[in-house]
């Protein structure tokens, strides 16, 4: 069964060639249900008002800077408006979107199969758990290592009614310090890697040491850190040296949060989230250490906000305004085509599995 998914890409409309990928998006959402992050920073009525209206464009100002301070700009729940969102990203000459909404936040297999037909796009779906204090909490607590394992084997190879996950992920493992049931998913999900031969993505915490220690986990379950991507580089590392530090374990370095400026969770107190100049030009120093390759780009669209239809730049960022910034930058055409088109192909290309 394993050799049929080697050499190719699992999208939720079955096994494609990976050459038929294209430009692609390799971490974002479509539907989710993200409320477990919000958060009331503020006792006052205003901020209780503010939290619970249903997001609408006039917002959209005050919205840029208090993500998860408004209950509903944490779902993506209106199918046909995901479609349209995300068909603007096929007209600006995108093909294929991972989306990385695994159990805890709202997978939703046949939904993805939907938007596939109507949009002609790839779509990937992603498949294990999310973190710890999300949807999947008492499941995830209750389930052993062997059992995690299992559900994410079967979700590749069986799926929900022949609906398959093409990637691990995203991988939530974001308390601190880490808790030993986010270990134990960490610890699953790479043993089903080797087991499948599929990517694995993840979700680290916020304080720069969480992914190295995240990898180190990894490497000793067994995962292939070569088919591993760190996502959230740049709302998690600050210092271009713990970008280095974590390229140097082969794994890939995923720059997710393009046009994501107004990332300030009060209650991480982090305020160094780069813009996406600042984003470019770190990719640049990463380049010229040579590690091209291990170069990730998206959006991680998972907030109303951040649709066109609330405001935002919605799911076309990337091709509409990121390639033509890296170009005006000097980036070599051939360079850019490998960061959108040949790095998520070589990750999302199923290995050979290794028992
Ligand atoms: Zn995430």
């Amino acid at each position: 069964m394993e050799k049929r998914l080697a050499g190719n890409v699992q999208t939720v409309l079955g096994l494609i060639s990976p050459d038929e990928l294209g430009l692609t998006l390799p971490h974002e959402h479509l539907l989710l249900d993200l409320t477990v992050r919000f958060q009331l920073t503020e006792e006052s009525v205003t901020a209780r008002v503010m939290a619970e209206k249903p997001v609408s464009l006039d917002m959209a100002g005050w919205l840029r800077f208090h993500l998860f301070e408004n209950r509903d700009n944490l779902m993506l729940d209106d199918e046909e408006l995901a479609i349209k969102e995300v068909f603007r990203f096929k007209l600006a000459g995108g093909r294929s979107v991972v989306d990385v909404t695994n159990w805890g936040i709202g997978q939703d297999p046949h939904a993805l199969v939907r938007i596939a037909h109507a949009t002609g796009l790839n779509i990937i779906m992603g498949t294990g758990y999310y973190t710890m204090d999300s949807g999947c909490a008492e499941v995830l607590k209750a389930k052993s290592e062997d059992e995690i394992f299992d559900d994410i084997l079967r979700d590749i190879m069986v799926g929900t009614d022949g609906i398959r996950a093409g990637i691990i992920g995203e991988i939530g493992a974001d308390s601190w310090p880490l808790h030993d049931i986010e270990i134990k998913s960490l610890r699953a999900a790479a043993r089903a890697q080797r087991a499948t031969g599929a990517a694995l993505t993840i979700h680290p915490g916020r304080l720069e040491e969480s992914p190295l220690q995240i990898l180190q986990i990894l490497d000793k379950a067994g995962a292939d850190l070569s088919r591993v991507i760190m996502g959230h580089i740049d709302r998690t590392a600050y210092s271009f040296e713990s970008m280095v530090e974590m390229a140097k374990t082969g794994c890939y370095l995923e720059f997710d949060c393009f046009s994501l400026e107004g990332y300030y969770p009060r209650r991480y107190g982090v305020f160094d989230t780069p813009n996406d100049a600042a984003r470019v030009n770190y990719i640049i120093r990463l380049i010229d250490q040579g590690y091209l390759n291990q170069i990730l780009i998206s959006t991680d669209t998972a907030m109303k906000a951040r649709l066109m239809a609330y405001g935002g730049p919605g799911y076309a960022h990337i091709p509409e305004n990121v390639i033509p910034w890296m170009r005006a930058k000097g980036m070599p055409e051939e360079v850019i085509n490998t960061i959108t088109v040949e790095n998520p192909k070589r990750v999302l290309t199923f290995a050979p599995a290794s028992a």
